[in-house]
């Protein structure tokens, strides 16, 4: 049975994020508001044909609502996601209850990566930042893909290098760039991820996101609203200047996007 031919299914929803209130959660009607392109995960298009058409046939397409937990750090790994228009976060906790982000997935990467390495259980929290759609493979079947297919072994672990250069990178981000150009970057990559240019979040949450206290976020979001580069509102972030705000945010942001490039984009190319 191919991707398409699932109905869609939708998953429990979890806790709202810390801040937002139910009644003003992102849901996918919301975000309608403005068009998508036609979805698909850039990792699963950057495999050949051969290799592309067996993944997905173990594929399951799911519908992710705003603010569901898909996994607690501990917890076995049940199923891999690949965003097709959804971001998801994934964040350490402390016993304190503080939380900081540490990844952010959508349609360029995969949630589950962990597997390939060895390990059953989940490193970290991950939870869906913008809804949207993903499709789930079982842990099973994704290990069985990975043992057949050379190309989508060779995918992953390009992958597995770009997030570890990536996961270096935003620690030296954290120390280094003010938060103004951190938020800017952070936008920026959600905005990419979920194909949109309307976030929902409230200070609280983004200030946990960042590791930074309310105030400085509350400066740096009223900072970049004065330039004429966001709008917000009740938690509602709307981006209107995309190119004054990359001009905003750390170098952080283009380096990224080069290195995701650099080790996948050839792959891209190739499988054509
Ligand atoms: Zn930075």
């Amino acid at each position: 049975m191919s991707a398409t031919a699932h109905s869609l299914q939708q998953i429990s929803t979890g806790p709202a994020w810390p801040g937002v209130k139910d009644g003003s959660r992102f849901n996918a009607k919301g975000l309608a508001i403005e068009a998508k392109p036609a979805a698909e995960n850039r990792l699963l298009a950057a495999l050949t044909d051969r290799s592309r058409e067996a993944f997905l046939e173990c594929c399951e397409p799911v519908t992710l609502h705003a603010a569901e937990i898909l996994c607690r750090s501990g917890e076995p790994i049940r199923y891999v996601y690949f965003p097709l228009d959804c971001c998801l976060l994934q964040m350490t906790g402390f016993d304190s209850g503080e939380r900081l982000e540490v990844g952010m997935v959508g349609d360029e990467g995969m949630l589950g990566v962990s597997l390939l390495l060895g390990a059953d259980v989940w490193p970290q929290l991950a939870q869906v930042q913008a809804p949207g759609t993903a499709l789930r493979m079982g842990a099973a079947a994704f290990r069985r893909n990975c043992r057949g297919s050379v190309n989508l072994r060779q995918e992953m672990h390009r992958y597995i290098n770009v997030l570890m250069s990536q996961l270096a990178r935003a620690i030296s981000c954290t120390h280094y760039h003010v938060v103004e150009a951190r938020l800017a970057r952070w936008l920026l990559m959600s905005r990419d991820r979920a194909h949109t240019s309307q976030i929902r979040l409230t200070h609280e949450a983004l200030s946990e996101l960042l590791g930074v206290r309310r105030a400085g976020v509350t400066r740096a979001a009223n900072s970049l609203r004065r330039r004429r580069l966001i709008r917000y509102s009740r938690g509602h972030i709307t981006i209107v200047d995309a190119s004054g705000l990359e001009a905003a945010a750390c170098s952080c942001y283009a380096a990224d996007k080069h290195t995701y490039s650099s080790a996948l984009g050839s792959s891209a190319a190739a499988a054509q």
